[in-house]
């Protein structure tokens, strides 16, 4: 009888020139799929679980006062950790890793995470497209620092243009000013254009809309791309109500009153944002609409927790603990087989069954008695 070999073996040897096989089992360039094929395209990572802000729609204070028990240093995943299993993701299709947290600026020495994470390429040989999304508190001290060490983009938040608005949602007395010299610094260092995130709660900054929208446009032109998020409900901890959402049509509605607005096409699939633009001036506009229309069918993200679990849904209340693999003693292939066992199962859609409002979904028998995790743990 001929020798048989593994059909995976045979077709490693016909890969291109300068492609790695990787430990996956997969073909270079061959999507692991999700149970509703979905592929795996984006890793957000949470750096740390601490904030140096506690606003109420994400770490309300009453919650997350001096007594709230943050992991301790050695929980944490290492850089080394983080940099390997981003290495394991990216031969399981991620393209880009998104730094989040918590404040990722908060995690000491934020850049040389960056420096080892640009070093990564995917099968083929392509860096990844690596992101951070900031408060933008440290980002005037740090912005030159994460370019040089290959920091592709950078998101801000910010919630509202008046100063006493945004310090009341930051719930520690921040300035906008110092956010504005983040992006500042951020432009001057390169990144351009940075995306600003404006989470819009209603009755609370939903009259920043268009005053943020034309405050940006004056100080940075196109260089600053506004995207407005639906208040979601994530975590257990914010109190989330149905009726504190502005849907992002009435987001629309409101932009009208700058000028006309036309649809832009997407530039990636999985995009969260529909794009629009202002027809006068050009801004661009971004309205990420996980409430009201969910775009899970689409979503090719997976979360890895400060800690090191795996989470497949923004909503997930379970993580595949990846941490312990590593700290264990489990090789490459071992890791591999872990994530794409987990990524093979994934039917998570949460938003898409959200219905009318959560309650119905925490009601239903199959989810009682799972609590949400927090987004601060799992990233943004
Ligand atoms: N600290 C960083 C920051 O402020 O950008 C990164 C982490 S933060 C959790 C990431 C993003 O999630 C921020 O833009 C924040 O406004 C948004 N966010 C937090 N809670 C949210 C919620 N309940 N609904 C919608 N967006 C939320």
């Amino acid at each position: 009888m001929g020798k048989i070999f593994a059909i995976n073996d045979l077709r490693r040897g016909l890969a291109p020139t300068g492609a790695r096989a990787p430990a996956s089992g997969l073909l270079p360039g061959q999507d692991r799929l999700d149970a509703l094929a979905r592929p795996l395209r984006d890793l957000r990572i949470s750096v740390t679980d601490r904030c140096n802000f506690r606003c109420s729609y994400c770490m309300p204070k009453e919650v997350f006062d001096s007594h709230y028990a943050f992991l301790p240093h050695g929980e944490l995943l290492s850089f080394e950790e983080i940099a390997r299993l981003a290495r394991l993701f990216a031969d399981a299709g991620v393209r880009k890793l998104r730094l989040t947290g918590g404040e990722p600026l908060l995690r000491k020495n934020l850049e040389h995470l960056v420096q080892m994470l640009a070093a990564l390429r995917t099968p083929d040989g392509a860096p990844l497209d690596i992101t951070l999304t900031t408060n933008g508190s440290l980002l005037a001290r740090k912005a030159a620092a994460l370019k040089a060490a290959g920091l592709g983009r950078i998101t801000v938040s910010l919630d509202a243009i008046d100063d006493a608005v945004f310090r009341r949602m930051n719930d520690v007395g921040f300035a906008v000013q110092d956010v504005l010299g983040g992006i500042d610094a951020a432009l001057a260092a390169g990144f351009g254009p940075v995306k600003v995130n404006m989470v819009v709660k209603k009755g609370t900054n939903d009259d920043q809309i268009v005053p943020l929208a034309r405050a940006l446009h004056a100080r940075y032109g196109n260089a600053a791309v506004l995207r407005f998020i639906e208040y979601m409900d994530v975590g257990s901890t914010n109190g989330w109500r149905l009726d504190d959402v502005l849907p992002s049509r009435e987001v629309l509605a409101r932009l009208r009153a700058i000028g006309p607005l036309s649809a832009l096409p997407a530039t990636s699939a999985g995009e969260t944002a529909q794009r629009w633009r202002l027809d006068a001036t050009g801004q661009e506009i971004g309205l990420v609409s996980s409430v009201t229309q969910a775009f899970c069918g689409s979503c090719n993200r997976a979360r890895l927790s400060t800690d090191g679990r795996l989470y497949l849904c923004l909503f997930a209340s379970h993580g595949h603990d990846l941490r312990a693999l590593l700290r264990g003693g489990a090789d490459d292939a071992a890791v591999a087989a872990a994530i794409d066992q987990a990524w093979s199962a994934r039917d998570d859609r949460y938003s898409a069954l959200r219905g009318a409002a959560t309650p119905a979904l925490d009601a239903d028998p199959a989810h009682a008695g799972e609590r949400r995790v927090e987004m601060h743990y799992i990233g943004g």
